[in-house]
């Protein structure tokens, strides 16, 4: 356990125990550690109950989940997808990676999820470049589940397919409603940061069960499953996911409620001592909605001679805590210098004025209070 003085508060570090470490001797001790074996099947059967998905197929990153769920999508070479500027890169650089073009769109200031007027937009920027819109592919940032009825809607009419970058959201919920599912495909990561880890890893899910095949078959290098040649009808890629680490995951599944309850809690926290002081604020869920609070964002109202973000990310790291700024637009970032966008300036906004507060569920309450002390001492001096 973490919480004297002297240690290091983490962003969101990996909470692994008894359970994850049984499982992975299991695994070593079985010789079950490649792709096959009873591991695999069994991840993904939790991940299905979890999210309400029928079909999920367990990749070796939520990077490459995504980039499967784009192709299966039907994304090819010189096509364009729609893409929140407000996210992480791995959610949106396989839409190059396929040589497809990405256009950036602006995020709602409440939920971080796609603005749909944007995407709207979007469509109409895509048209007047002469481009074919194949799928839009929203995200659900930093444990908030985001409404997509009307991304569905647009998205229908224009007839492109949504993909959507669940990776931060495993376990939230709208309307009793698991992020991702009103989508056509989904992706979920298991990095080791993300609110359960298997050391490394991701999903892809779909209420489609051909899809879902074609995901397997092409993350295990195209080859046709049952026979035992290899043969093979599209190349594909090596992104399964090791039997060892979806061991590890299966066990992490188990305890995924206890580690919502952590982060909500902690969240709770902050916003209870850090809510109070002259103008901070946290995001508030929409009704129905029940976040993880994978991390929790904290923004900061300019002036009043008060730190900003990168300011007091310098003050913490010298007392040993770990914040971090909240996602860089892509419309900012070099990787999509010249490319398409609709706004950002909410984007603009939140990254200039916000920040991620330690939120592993291993943190203490006496973690948290150090981070609450040391967030109240910069900005009261
Ligand atoms: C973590 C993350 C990914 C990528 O997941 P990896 O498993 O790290 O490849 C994609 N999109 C978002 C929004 C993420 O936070």
């Amino acid at each position: 356990m973490t919480g004297s003085p002297g240690s290091r508060v983490l962003l969101s570090g990996p909470d692994l125990g008894e359970a994850e470490i049984r499982a992975a001797v299991a695994a070593l001790e079985a010789g079950e550690v490649g792709s096959f074996g009873a591991q695999p099947p069994r991840f993904e059967a939790a991940l299905a109950a979890r999210t309400g998905f029928a079909h999920v197929a367990a990749v070796a990153s939520g990077t490459a989940a995504m980039h499967l769920a784009l192709k299966l999508a039907g994304v090819r070479a010189g096509d364009a997808v729609i893409a929140p500027t407000f996210t992480f890169i791995g959610g949106v650089a396989p839409i190059a990676q396929l040589g497809a073009v990405p256009i950036f769109v602006d995020c709602e200031a409440d939920s971080f999820g796609l603005a749909p007027e944007a995407v709207e937009a979007a469509f109409a920027l895509a048209r007047r470049e002469g481009l074919t819109v194949r799928a839009v592919a929203p995200a659900d940032l930093f444990g908030r589940c985001t409404d997509l009825t009307g991304i569905l809607a647009i998205a229908r009419a224009h007839g492109a397919t949504v993909v959507a970058d669940s990776a931060e959201a495993l376990g939230a919920t709208r309307d009793g409603r698991h992020a991702g599912l009103q989508a056509d495909l989904a992706v979920y990561s298991f990095n080791a940061n993300k609110i359960i880890t298997a050391v490394g890893g991701g999903a892809v899910a779909s209420g489609d069960p051909a899809l879902i095949e074609r995901a397997r078959r092409l993350a295990n290098q195209g080859r046709t499953p049952g026979g035992v040649e290899y043969e093979h009808e599209e190349p594909g890629f090596n992104y399964r996911l090791p039997a060892l680490l979806a061991a590890i995951g299966a066990a992490q599944m188990d305890g995924l409620d206890a580690r919502i309850a952590r982060r909500r809690r902690i969240h709770d926290l902050y916003r209870a001592r850090l809510g109070v002081l002259d103008g901070v604020r946290f995001d508030d869920e929409a009704p129905g909605e029940r976040a993880t609070r994978w991390l929790t964002v904290m923004q900061l109202s300019p002036g009043g001679g008060r730190p900003g973000p990168r300011a007091l990310i310098d003050v913490l790291a010298a007392r040993g805590i770990e914040a971090r700024p909240v996602w860089k637009p892509m419309h900012r970032q070099r990787a999509f210098a010249g490319g398409l966008h609709v706004g950002g300036e909410t984007a603009d906004r939140l990254h200039a004025t916000s920040l991620c507060l330690p939120s592993g569920s291993r943190l203490t309450d006496a973690d948290i209070d150090r981070v609450c002390e040391a967030v109240t001492a910069a900005l009261t001096a």
